[in-house]
């Protein structure tokens, strides 16, 4: 978390959440405009403590939201607090939350250009980029399911474990992070790289990274996994090349996933 995030929500979870509500607010209104939404579409949601997640509500712009627009549900995605109804794709964010209990934030958006990718059937996971593989990995798609039933969840879940963002056959992209603002910039980034692989499809020709540089940014990718892990924690970063290599090699080269599936 940044010095600017919310406080803990231990030490003072009001003040906490009425952060987290202005960061959802603030990112919501990043994905309108930016195009990464359109109309009343995407979604962003917080935990806010062990069994209630902050959401943006079903039915409005994400560039108009205000804090108080938002909801509180439990993790059957049961209305806790707020004035306005719960997202039918809430299901998908409680999934992700119940897989991961590392992870704190998500954004859910319709990204043309990767949104394309996941129309035409195609996932983004080839390492044409060196600083992609090192942030994010590969971008796999998922099955397609309808929005707003288990069909979606279903197609979700064998890749949530494994990847931080994943595009959304015939749909759009989720991707979820330590907090909502690593969320959004690995949304961003899904986004721009897919602007990249096209750029690629219409020069005709593609060169992904080479096996033994991709091996050197898997490595690359561990030890500043294991150091953001440890910041998380507050802990001493230092694991030791022994762990950073065995965090690696768990990591098959051919897509590259966050840690074992
Ligand atoms: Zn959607």
């Amino acid at each position: 978390m940044s010095e600017s995030g919310p406080p803990s929500v231990l030490s003072n979870p009001m003040a906490a959440e009425r952060q987290y509500r202005e960061q959802i607010v603030r990112y919501g209104r990043m994905l309108h405009e930016r195009g990464f939404v359109a109309a009343t579409d995407g979604n962003l949601s917080v935990r806010l403590r062990e069994n209630h997640i902050l959401s943006t509500p079903t039915c409005m712009s994400k560039g108009e939201m205000r804090p108080s627009d938002l909801v509180v549900v439990d993790m059957e995605g049961r209305l806790v607090s707020g004035k306005r109804k719960v997202s039918s794709e809430i299901g998908m964010h409680l999934l992700i939350y119940r897989l991961r209990p590392d992870i704190q934030g998500i954004v859910h958006a319709h990204p043309p250009t990767a949104t394309g990718f996941a129309a035409a059937g195609v996932p983004l996971n080839q390492p044409l980029v060196c600083e992609v593989v090192i942030g994010l990995g590969s971008i796999p798609l998922a099955k397609y399911g309808t929005p707003g039933t288990t069909e979606l969840t279903e197609a979700l879940e064998p890749l949530v474990p494994g990847f931080d963002a994943i595009l959304m056959s015939n749909h759009g992209v989720v991707a979820y992070g330590a907090d909502l603002e690593q969320a959004y910039m690995k949304m961003e980034t899904v986004e721009h790289f897919a602007r990249i692989a096209l750029v690629t499809h219409q020069l005709g020709h593609q060169k992904p990274l080479g096996e033994a540089d991709l091996e050197k940014l898997v490595l690359a990718r561990a030890k500043y996994m294991n150091g953001a892990q440890a910041d998380a924690h507050g802990q001493d970063s230092g694991n030791g090349q022994g762990r950073k290599k065995a965090a690696a090699e768990r990591q098959p080269l051919e897509d590259f996933p966050r840690r074992r599936v």
